[in-house]
């Protein structure tokens, strides 16, 4: 990718921002492994390197070592059996092993990143990703989401200086992380309508040129989507370019808003529901491509309406809390005061109404479209896939948007009654 052309087209932007982010190489292309280490090298990266990795992800990377040797790089190694979430005793323990290195390379996608971004954020260190499967949105992200206590927290972490990824090596990762990657891309249908609809509400920031960014990558994304399923690296590499630049877009914007919805704060209501009853928690590109689906389907229904009747929020904030139980209801409740809906006039909710629509039919494909979509390429469509019950959709659909404070949407539902 180009990233200095990238941002000289954003460059007096008439959004009014300085757009800027800290990644500085992003490379992804066929054989890439076997450069890594000159790659690393020629962009000045640390050559005392903590490497962390799963069996599985190192497996996948065959070369790496080789390349990062060849180059005089000296690896200390870090290699989880298996590792599915991203928990922040590891990330406490990979801050006490790169402490005498210059530089964390993280090999592998989500949980691997996602601690060593963290840990090489609070131990200031040189960071790199060496990608391994095109499964979620978070490579280029500076946020870092992980377990603690049994709660999943984002807390500020590193941006990657570099991104590496080899279009072989991400096309033979596992059918079911392509896919969910897949799924992740999906989800920006719905978060760019609820960026769009929150501008037009609230006047919320809102940029033109970052949206189409995603959207672009979006759109080559879905063409691809019958040659997800085959071994076919161009394909892979796509979605993997598409996943990254969402992740720059929300550097970019300052805020997940250009990757991130309803569909997102979804998804992740029924991640901390999972968690909470100690149950897998299924990836978060397959959750997010199911909840896309969700939503679409519930905003173009919506959307359907000419009119609509609008009063203050009737929030029962007592089955709100139930909904959530436990220790998940006072982290819901610190969202809550106070609550998003406190700054909209509903009378402004009515009159925006017509905007909000046309935003729906606009940027939204149809809910049969979208899931044909998701099928071609092999990904997860309905909930029970992810294994989510009746109950757990009911409950989330009606409960998540209190997860933010956040205008989606979905949020401001109880302001309003429609009307044939
Ligand atoms: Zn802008
Ligand atoms: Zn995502």
């Amino acid at each position: 990718m180009n990233l200095s052309e990238l941002l000289l087209s954003l460059k007096d932007c008439p959004c009014g921002r300085e757009h800027k982010f800290c990644v500085e190489t992003v490379e992804i292309g066929r054989g890439l492994t076997a450069s890594a280490g000159r790659l690393l090298k020629s962009a000045g990266f640390p050559s005392k390197i903590l490497l962390v990795a799963d069996e599985n992800t190192l497996r996948a990377s065959g070369g790496l070592r080789q390349s990062l040797a060849a180059f005089g790089f000296e690896v200390r190694e870090r290699i989880y059996p298996n590792l599915l979430y991203a928990r922040i005793e590891d990330a406490e323990e990979l801050r006490v092993l790169c402490r005498d290195a210059g530089g964390v390379l993280a090999v592998g996608s989500g949980s691997i990143c996602d601690l060593c971004r963290l840990a090489a954020h609070r131990e200031n260190k040189a960071f790199a990703i060496y990608a391994t499967a095109p499964s979620m949105d978070g490579f280029a992200s500076d946020s870092s989401p992980v377990i603690a206590n049994g709660f999943k927290l984002t807390l500020p972490a590193k941006q990657p200086e570099l991104i590496l990824a080899d279009t072989e090596v991400l096309a033979s990762a596992p059918a079911e992380l392509k896919a969910a990657g897949f799924g992740d891309m999906a989800a920006k249908y719905t978060a760019l309508a609820d960026w769009r609809m929150a501008c037009a509400l609230t006047g919320e920031y809102y940029c033109p040129k970052i949206a189409e960014l995603v959207l672009q990558g979006l759109d080559k994304v879905m063409s691809m989507a019958d040659r997800l399923r085959q071994n076919d690296a161009e394909a892979a590499g796509c979605v993997m370019e598409g996943l990254v630049m969402s992740g720059l877009a929300m550097a970019l914007a300052g805020s997940s808003r250009p990757a991130s919805g309803a569909e997102h704060v979804l998804s992740h209501f029924w991640e901390c529901k999972k968690l909470q009853q100690g149950r897998w928690v299924e990836f978060h590109g397959k959750k997010t491509g199911i909840a896309s689906v969700i939503i679409a389907g519930l905003y173009r229904r919506l959307a359907l309406f000419p009119d609509v009747e609008t009063h203050e929020d009737r929030t029962d904030w007592e089955a709100v809390r139930r909904a959530y139980g436990g220790g998940l209801a006072d982290e819901m409740m610190k969202m809550n005061r106070p609550t998003v809906t406190d700054e909209i006039d509903p009378a402004v909710l009515k009159e925006k109404w017509p905007e909000l629509r046309r935003i729906i039919m606009e940027t939204l494909p149809e809910e049969k479209a979208l899931r044909r979509l998701l099928r071609r390429a092999g990904a997860a469509v309905e909930p029970h896939e992810a294994n989510i019950d009746a109950e757990l959709l009911e409950s989330g659909l009606k409960y998540h948007p209190y997860m933010r404070h956040r205008v989606l949407l979905t949020r401001l539902l109880p302001m309003m009654d429609f009307k044939e």
